[in-house]
């Protein structure tokens, strides 16, 4: 096959024939090529999807179906939550980090409710109750959970506390195939073209710069796709390509357990290849489930050194993350026999010492004297008193640790599950449109999901569903601007 590549575009002045013609062709079937689609169809425009897999699902299918939406859902009215538009936007441009893509916050802010109420019109079922406590994700098939480090310090100060995982109604973990089977039938609905085990190649762009169409692999041939009105790429991120691990995110390669379908990253380079600027290459979500029992919630985590590091009451990615700021590749969650049970098995976590005091937990550690222990009694004491004056952990999570025997459980970077995700990806407008580094759109380029920084944008901020949530949103938006080529408004502005 000739040297078709991701690092730049065929030219179209080259392109002797064309084997397919459409006006929108999306590239990637997860959440977000389907959102994309259903609205370019709804558009009007003659729309395919192409995903190299043998059938529609990406990360999205493996996933738990849940969204990030808020704002003052008929769920959270129901379970007695007062959200607002102003919470979830303060929320979330927090959660966003220090260059939050404001521009995105303020409109998904003001198009949750709406967004939620077109997530449920595809025919996306929610139960509607409510679950309370500290979970990865519900056991059965509730609506709504605490997702994200909202009851937490700092969040906890800048925006009015509420839940916002919305989990779409399914028994048990791994509601995000049915999320995408529902958005797949829509999209087929609406005449959408679906070809699978077809692998995009490269872009076609022309003279100018503009992508007029691309090239796919096809019953191993290469054929010409020409997208008269865009190209949208939604192919994820790229956690399972080494190469840019070490290139972009060389902290992930710290991380065992890369979590996705086919995230090799190849439409963030095909963008950056048609002079689309990639950002925030560096950011990535990770966890590994700490939180299994909730009980250890009330423990504290100390790194190498025997130093806590955050209010371990946060959401368990924002605390998972900040471990591997840590110096050294383990920390230790540290219990007393009152609050110990078993770790999720699924976790890999292992007991790494045990005492009848923090100073044998220490020596058994090899930690240097008097550091694990002083962090224990300095927490000890505040706790009694009710508070944490040192990381702010809720006094509802505050347990003096003084029933004997004591334990560190083991976190150890490279054997405990730290799954992990990208969030670095191709610059967009909310529109969807791809920026070059000038902030000049890359005309007929198009991209959303993980192939683009969104909403998640930073690994210390992340919040369950937010993924989903800018997936499905912004494929939307990204979907319907290539559809009309520039001419409309955004989605929800304009009905
Ligand atoms: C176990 C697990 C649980 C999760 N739970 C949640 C959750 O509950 N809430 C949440 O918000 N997030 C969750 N996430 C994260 C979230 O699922 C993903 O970030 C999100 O689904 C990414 O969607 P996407 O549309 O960008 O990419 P994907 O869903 O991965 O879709 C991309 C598609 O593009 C295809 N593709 C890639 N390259 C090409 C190419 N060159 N040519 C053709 N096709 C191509 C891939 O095969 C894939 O099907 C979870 C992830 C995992 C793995």
């Amino acid at each position: 096959m000739t040297d078709f590549t991701t690092a730049r575009p065929f030219a179209h002045e080259d392109v002797a024939h064309w084997d397919i013609e459409t006006e929108v062709a999306i590239v990637g079937f997860g959440a977000s090529g389907a959102s994309a689609a259903i609205e370019a169809a709804q558009a009007g425009a003659r729309t395919t999807i192409f995903e190299m897999g043998s059938g529609s699902g990406g990360a999205s299918a493996l996933s738990g179906g849940e969204i990030y939406v808020g704002g003052g859902t008929d769920v959270q009215q129901a379970a007695g939550f007062d959200d607002s538009v102003e919470a979830l936007e303060a929320y979330l441009m927090m959660a966003g980090g220090p260059d939050a893509d404001a521009a995105k916050v303020t409109l998904y802010a003001r198009e949750s409710l709406a967004h939620f109420q077109w997530l449920k019109d595809q025919g996306v079922p929610y139960k509607g109750t409510f679950v309370p406590g500290k979970i990865i994700e519900p056991e059965t098939d509730d609506t709504l959970i605490w997702s994200g480090s909202e009851e937490a310090w700092p969040f906890s100060e800048k925006s009015r506390p509420a839940p916002r995982g919305h989990v779409i109604q399914h028994m048990g973990w791994g509601g995000g195939r049915r999320l995408v089977d529902v958005l797949e039938a829509k999209a087929r609905e609406l005449g959408v073209e679906v070809r699978c085990d077809a692998r995009v190649l490269s872009l076609v762009a022309d003279r100018d710069g503009a992508v007029t169409g691309l090239i796919v692999k096809i019953d191993n041939k290469p054929q010409f796709v020409r997208a008269s009105r865009g190209v949208v790429l939604c192919t994820g991120g790229f956690c399972m390509n080494q190469d840019m691990l070490r290139r972009y995110a060389p902290e992930a390669l710290r991380l065992s357990d890369p979590i996705g379908e086919n995230d090799n990253g190849s439409g963030i380079l095909m963008g950056m290849g048609a002079g689309g600027d990639a950002i925030h290459m560096d950011q990535f979500f990770t966890t590994c489930p700490w939180i299994m029992p909730p009980s250890l919630v009330y423990g504290i985590i100390v790194n190498e050194r025997g130093q806590r590091f955050i209010n371990e009451d946060c959401y368990h990615g924002r605390v998972s993350r900040t471990m591997i700021d840590q110096p050294g590749g383990r920390v230790f969650l540290l219990a007393d026999n009152a609050i110990f049970e078993r770790p999720f098995e699924l976790s890999r976590i292992e007991i790494a010492a045990v005492g009848e005091t923090w100073e044998e937990v220490e020596q058994e550690l090899g930690m240097a004297e008097g550091t694990l222990a002083a962090t224990v009694h300095t927490f000890n004491r505040y706790a009694a008193e009710g508070h944490d004056p040192v990381y702010r952990k809720h006094p509802q999570w505050l347990k003096v640790l003084n029933e004997g025997p004591f334990v560190a459980l083991e976190l150890n970077f490279s054997e405990s599950f730290f799954s992990f995700f990208t969030l670095g990806g191709l610059n967009t407008l909310p529109t969807g449109e791809v920026l070059d580094s000038a902030g000049r759109a890359v005309r007929g380029l198009y991209a959303a999901g993980r192939a683009t920084s969104g909403l998640p944008r930073w690994g210390h901020g992340y919040s369950s569903g937010m993924s989903l949530a800018d997936c499905t949103f912004f494929g939307r938006q990204a979907g319907k601007q290539a559809a009309t080529a520039g001419t409309a408004t955004l989605v929800e502005a304009a009905e």
